[in-house]
């Protein structure tokens, strides 16, 4: 199929392009490169400068490409500024998601794969969170990409488009050939992999008092290859009523555990301090993703927090100061 993913000069859709492209789909990029990187797509593939919200631009793309689907990744993701700047959440992703939508529509393009998150639940009940529970976002952030699904669900109905909604868990770990290049970085393992490599800001662990095993947050690391695989499976099921999974590997690691495990990976000290909880920050997020392994066959390969440490410390250490500009 020829398909056009918006963000994938980003982390997540860098990964997706690639891996789409190795399964024989025919992908072009489309990305603002506000937070992607052009050096993140891989030569040879058809790249689109434009933001989603230029509706004229991605009708453009849809027709230079021959798209028969999209997967939407563009988007700004960092929950902790949403709060802060819910304004340029809800114009980005939200007024950019409708336009993009309206361009598909214009030009008859009705498949669609849209990169969701576990933000839309919140502070979960129980986990592993299934996708069946209560969502109730606690950031603008959360609120955005609630919005969408709700917006292709109604879309499917009127319109028939035909969509899958993914909500990831935490991407984590690389491809050979691409990486993560947050600038700045917030996320914990890219974090600790630069102090690693004698760069990087000091890290702070959020938090020691949380009911856990070890006081310190749970987070259910997913790799970023093994997220890839669930859209390229997600684009050969689509269908208007629409589908709705959680990509998590089921198990979970403390920020300590991450913290051992980037310690011996790296055979780097990586010194640490230990401060106050973050704000927003539930004690656990650990998914529940039977779902999509019962409908689509999915299922985590590299589920081992020491693996996924090694795949994104080797893309470091082969990129150590990220993409080229
Ligand atoms: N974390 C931390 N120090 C940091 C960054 C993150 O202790 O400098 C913790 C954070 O509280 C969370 C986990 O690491 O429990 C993963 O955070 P990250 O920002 O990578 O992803 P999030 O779970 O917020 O999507």
């Amino acid at each position: 199929m020829n398909v056009l993913v918006t963000g994938g000069a980003g982390y997540i859709g860098s990964a997706v392009a690639r891996v789409l492209e190795g399964e024989g789909h025919t992908v072009a990029v489309l990305d603002s490169l506000v937070t992607g990187h052009r050096a993140a797509v891989a030569l040879g593939v058809r790249f689109f400068h434009a933001d989603t919200r230029d509706k004229a631009a991605v009708r453009a793309a849809l027709e230079a490409h021959r798209a028969e689907a999209v997967v939407h990744l563009a988007a700004i993701s960092q929950v902790g500024t949403s709060v802060r700047e819910p304004r340029a959440y809800f114009d980005n992703n939200v007024v950019g998601a409708l336009s993009l939508f309206d361009a598909m529509l214009d030009v008859g393009v009705r498949d669609i794969v849209f990169s969701s998150t576990a933000a839309v639940y919140g502070e979960p009940d129980h986990c592993p969170i299934v996708e069946e529970s209560p969502t109730r976002p606690v950031s603008p952030y959360g609120d955005t990409k609630l919005m969408i699904e709700q917006v292709l669900a109604r879309y499917g109905a009127a319109y028939g488009l035909r969509h899958a909604c993914l909500r990831y868990f935490n991407a984590a770990g690389a491809l050979p050939d691409a990486g993560e290049d947050h600038r700045p970085e917030t996320h914990l393992i890219p974090r600790l992999l630069q102090l690693a490599q004698g760069r990087g800001e000091p890290v702070s662990v959020f938090g020691t008092d949380y009911p856990t095993r070890d006081g310190t947050c749970v987070r259910d690391y997913i790799h970023v290859g093994d997220l890839a695989r669930a859209h390229v499976l997600a684009l050969g099921a689509l269908r208007a009523e629409g589908r709705v999974y959680n990509l998590g590997c089921g198990g979970g690691f403390t920020v300590n555990e991450v913290l051992t495990a980037a310690r011996k990976v790296t055979g780097h000290a990586i010194p640490v301090a230990y401060g106050p909880r973050r704000e927003g920050d539930p004690a656990e997020l650990v998914a529940s993703s039977a779902r999509i392994g019962k409908e689509l066959g999915w299922a985590p390969r590299h589920a081992g927090i020491e693996e996924i440490l090694a795949s994104a410390w080797d893309w470091m250490q082969r990129h150590p100061l990220g993409w080229p500009a």
